[in-house]
């Protein structure tokens, strides 16, 4: 899901080359060349002694070594390389984390809460004061020389690692180098190769909502992953207000797309730029890595593009890269600008016998952030095709043999997908809004008989909108794609029904589902991606899928899919931590759909489902659950544990979810969720405002009125308690009492959960009382008159435990 600001403009140091496609001629495209081709200078190779670098939280001293700078660009040195090739040589990075959340992340990956490691050599990137800081420290310290003679040695040993690293920084850098108001630069980051952790990242970035992280690419299991040790708010930061990352917004776009016979669609792309910072001389924008900006204007002038695709970047920009616009002149707050893009890509795979799918799984249009815009889209098609997207159908016409299709949407939304394919329709008008689900005519070649369905592609890290996560499920060799249509278009129109009652109007008054190849789904605004699987009678008929996952298919993808409506598109999460809560929430009103028409039992095999995944063991012996607090996003997909993303985002989400529920009793719950797609409209919400939200709706009285507590343990901490009730009678009616002890295992001993005991009396009454765990032993009484029947702790899933 969205981030509210611009994810990090920054690349990791992956063994990458990247394909540079600079266009010649601009400012931008010079000094991105000018990086590409930089080299260190002899001139300025220095043997040094005891220097140091204090960027905010992070301490990197250069304590014995060589210590070689590169040559200018735009006046300023912005690289050097540091080695500790000296006998007794050395070098030391410091990092404490601030919080304990932060300290418990990195020690996940290092083994320590503190970063302390010592390193053999450093590449420094700075666009700030770094360059004079280092300089100025050389005369104090005795030893400190030029060391010409290895000038040359060094810069041809390092050159190629400083054209490499800086080529998947150039865009990054080229922004920092052009300077513009609103834009802060003083970027440092360091690559590190460490004497314990290898080879490892650091970077402050002014630009990020949070401005330091560290991490380290790595691979497992024949995929690359970017572990994100830390990433917080820089010291600076920390006590200054919240400063807005919004430097310009976006709205009115207007979107012109041609599909060529290749499949690359070729569009034009006009929208409103109204900038909220004076004099902007640079503005950039994302993209999908497939799509590539060939040129721009700004109010009918010519602008520089710059756009050098970079591998190195997808691994953490969402399946998008950054690309500059530098308009002709400075932009004007209060004053609004007419952009227009140029861009073509192949964003559109073919899955064999006319069945296409749109792959990229970033931005197909230019984008900034989280932005509510109205979208006029017109796109060319070859004539035997149907495209769908968000809006209302404008025009539909053939011309020779293009079919030219034109939607609007008269209402803002977050972001506008598309779909396209040679579909058949079942359509089903309702009082306030119409669901058209379109089926493809033939089946993708990946699910026709005698071959195994191709895995779905990885999902990138940090990226801005997930897809849901893929079940790894081989599925039966299916037959009809068209087999279940009416009835899937009954099922989302019930769903919709379902939800439309509880947390009001959908995003737009109209559903388009499309199939996707695959097992995932995504939900945009007006339109859904629902996998193939979804679509045919039975996919569990083989025994390749257990219960919970045909339900997945059957019933719960949909629903998930159609929840999103308002859990990520009518209300989106403020940044990448809050991104579960939209997942939980679109998970748990599908479960919600489900008890109502499968029954309460279906609802609790998933929630059984998904604890176990939860409590499944890894290689180390620890569960898939403890892996990291929910809050940590799209990091928790990492190599250490990759099960733990999807585990805990759905299914610990659905958990927690499910148990303020329970808390709140059913009337409350669903006042709740009314309350939070009404007050987050068209807003992005974030886990403490949930939280606060939430608690309004507790019963009053609660021992835990804010929901602090719930909140420490269940979502910003990890652990899933074992919860035993052991208890006796004692007295006689009418004085009898029934006293209990509740024992807790297998958390930390700060761990506190509210869990019920349900006393079942005769004449068929039950007296349910919550009782708060600890490390210790709890005893409790309760007077009940009679002797009841039966005493059960939690009998009805009110509590995620072991
Ligand atoms: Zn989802």
């Amino acid at each position: 899901m969205p981030y509210r600001f611009p994810p990090r403009w920054l690349a990791f140091s992956l063994a990458l080359v990247c394909c540079a496609a600079a266009r010649a001629g601009g400012r931008a495209a010079d000094l991105a060349r000018q990086i590409r081709e930089n080299s260190f200078d002899p001139q300025e190779c220095y043997r040094v002694r005891d220097l140091h670098l204090e960027k905010e939280d992070i301490r990197i001293y250069l304590t014995d070594g060589h210590l070689i700078f590169s040559k200018p660009v735009a006046g300023r040195r912005y690289a050097a390389i540091f080695t500790a090739d000296v006998e007794g040589g050395d070098g030391e990075v410091i990092l404490l984390p601030p919080n304990r959340a932060e300290r418990s992340s990195l020690a996940s990956y290092t083994g320590s809460p503190n970063l302390d490691e010592h390193f053999r050599s450093v590449l420094l990137f700075f666009t700030g004061d770094d360059y004079a800081a280092l300089k100025a420290q050389m005369p104090s310290t005795p030893g400190n020389r030029l060391a010409p003679e290895l000038g040359a040695t060094m810069a041809e040993q390092w050159n190629s690692v400083l054209r490499n690293v800086g080529a998947s920084y150039q865009t990054r850098l080229t922004l920092d180098l052009l300077g513009s108001p609103g834009f802060t630069s003083g970027l440092l980051v360091g690559v590190f190769n460490g004497i314990k952790d290898g080879n490892f990242d650091l970077l402050y970035d002014p630009q990020s909502p949070e401005q330091i992280l560290g991490g380290q690419v790595s691979n497992r299991d024949a995929r690359l992953y970017f572990d994100i040790w830390v990433s917080f708010v820089a010291r600076s930061f920390r006590d200054a207000p919240a400063r807005s990352a919004q430097r310009f917004a976006l709205s009115n776009f207007r979107i012109d797309s041609t599909l060529a016979p290749d499949l690359t669609l070729n569009c034009i792309t006009r929208v409103t730029v109204k900038p909220l910072v004076d004099g902007i001389t640079v503005t950039p924008f994302e993209i999908a890595s497939q799509m590539s900006v060939s040129a721009a204007t700004v109010d009918g002038r010519p602008a520089e593009v710059f756009d050098a695709e970079s591998l190195r970047s997808n691994l953490n920009r969402g399946g998008n890269h950054l690309f500059l616009v530098v308009p002709p002149e400075p932009l004007h707050a209060g004053r609004q600008y007419e952009f227009e893009f140029h861009h073509a890509g192949k964003v559109i795979e073919d899955a064999g016998d006319r069945v296409f799918y749109v792959a990229a799984r970033g931005n197909w249009y230019p984008a900034y952030g989280v932005q509510y815009a109205t979208f006029d889209l017109l796109f060319r098609v070859p004539r035997d095709l149907d495209l769908v997207s968000a809006g209302q159908l404008i025009e539909d016409r053939i011309d020779g043999d293009t079919r030219i299709i034109r939607r609007r949407t008269a209402v803002t939304i977050r972001m506008a997908g598309f779909n396209l394919g040679n579909y058949k329709h079942a359509r089903i008008q309702h009082g306030g809004y119409s669901v058209d689900v379109c089926a493809n005519r033939s089946l993708e070649q990946a699910l026709q008989p005698a071959t195994v369905v191709a895995p779905p592609p990885p999902l990138p890290i940090g990226r801005r909108r997930p897809a849901d996560a893929p079940l790894t499920a081989a599925p039966p060799p299916p037959p009809d794609p068209l087999g279940r249509l009416a009835s899937l278009a009954n099922d989302v129109a019930s769903a919709m029904d379902f939800m439309t009652a509880r947390f009001g109007p959908p995003a737009l008054p109209y559903l388009t589902v499309s199939p996707i190849p695959g097992t995932f789904g995504q939900g945009f605004p007006g339109l859904l991606y629902l996998s193939t699987l979804s679509y045919l009678r039975n996919p569990g008929r083989s025994a390749n899928i257990n219960a919970a996952q045909e339900i997945f298919f059957a019933d719960l993808l949909q629903a998930h899919e159609v929840a999103h409506q308002w859990w990520g598109n009518r209300v989106a999460a403020a940044t990448y931590r809050d991104n579960w809560l939209m997942e939980a929430l679109a998970n748990y009103s599908a479960l919600l759909f489900l008890e109502k028409t499968k029954g309460e039992r279906t609802m609790e095999m998933m929630l059984d489902s998904y604890r176990e995944q939860l409590l499944a063991t890894g290689e180390s012996g620890r569960t898939v659950e403890s892996a990291g607090p929910i809050v940590l996003g799209s990091r928790l997909e990492n190599s250490v544990e990759p099960r733990a993303w999807h585990a805990i985002t759905y299914g610990k989400g659905s958990w927690l979810i499910h148990m303020l529920r329970r808390q709140m009793g059913d009337e409350r719950f669903f006042a709740m969720l009314a309350a939070l797609a009404k007050r987050y409209d068209h807003q992005t919400v974030s886990t403490e405002q949930f939280r606060q939200l939430a608690a309004e709706f507790l019963p009053p009285k609660s021992d835990d009125p804010h929901l602090e507590t719930f909140f420490d343990q269940w979502v910003y901490g990890t652990g899933i308690p074992g919860l035993k009730l052991s208890y006796s009678l004692t007295g006689k009616a009418p004085a009898a009492k029934v006293s209990g002890i509740l024992t807790q295992t297998g958390v930390d001993d700060d761990f506190t959960a509210l869990v019920p005991v349900d006393i079942q009396l005769a004449r068929g009454s039950t007296i349910t009382r919550w009782i708060r765990s600890s490390s210790d032993p709890v005893r409790f009484t309760v007077p009940v008159g009679q002797v009841p029947l039966k005493v059960t702790l939690d009998p009805h899933h009110n509590v995620l435990r072991r």
